[in-house]
C-alpha cells in the first residue's frame, strides 16, 4: 500500500511529473509481480551502465504511463520506489529525502518520513545488492 498519498491525485495539475522520464530502479520482485499481468521485460525494462534495471521510457514518459488519461497502467502492481515517492533515499546524506521535482513534497511531515524510511532505505540495500549479485531483473 502507498504510503504517500499524492495531493495531486497523480496527475500534478497538468501532468504526471513522476512519470515523465522517470528513472525509476525495479527489483527482482516488482518485475516478477508485473510479469504476472502478461508484459514483457523487453518492453517495459532497460539496463542501466550500473547494473540496475529501470522502467523504459516511451515518447518521454513511463512505459506504464498514458499521457491522455494520466494514469499508470499497472498501479495496483506499480515498483515499490513508485508507492514511496517522493520519499526518496539519498545516499549522499544517508537519509531519506523528499524529492525537490514533486510539487506536493512539501506537504509530507517529517514524521510520514520517518514513518517509512526503514523501508525506503531497505529497498534501496535491495537493489544494490541485486545489481552487486548480478540479480537484477533484466
Ligand atoms: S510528482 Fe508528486 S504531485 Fe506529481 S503526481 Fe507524482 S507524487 Fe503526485
Ligand atoms: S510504473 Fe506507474 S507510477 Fe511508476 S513511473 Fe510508471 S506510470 Fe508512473
Amino acid at each position: 500500500m502507498a504510503p504517500f498519498n499524492c495531493n495531486h491525485n497523480g496527475a500534478c495539475d497538468e501532468v504526471r511529473l513522476c512519470c515523465i522520464d522517470t528513472e525509476m530502479t525495479l527489483t527482482r520482485e516488482d518485475a516478477e509481480r508485473i510479469d504476472t499481468l502478461g508484459h514483457s521485460r523487453k518492453d517495459y525494462l532497460i539496463r542501466a551502465p550500473d547494473g540496475f534495471c529501470q522502467l523504459r521510457n516511451v515518447e518521454g514518459h513511463c512505459y506504464f504511463y498514458d499521457p491522455q488519461s494520466k494514469t499508470c497502467a499497472i498501479y495496483e502492481s506499480r515498483p515499490e520506489g513508485c508507492r514511496f515517492y517522493p520519499i526518496i533515499y539519498h545516499a549522499g546524506k544517508r537519509k531519506c529525502v523528499v524529492d525537490k521535482d514533486c510539487p506536493s513534497g512539501e506537504t509530507l511531515t517529517r514524521q510520514e518520513i520517518r514513518k517509512v524510511c526503514h523501508r525506503v532505505r531497505a529497498l534501496v540495500e535491495k537493489l544494490r545488492m541485486e545489481a552487486l549479485q548480478g540479480e537484477s531483473p533484466c
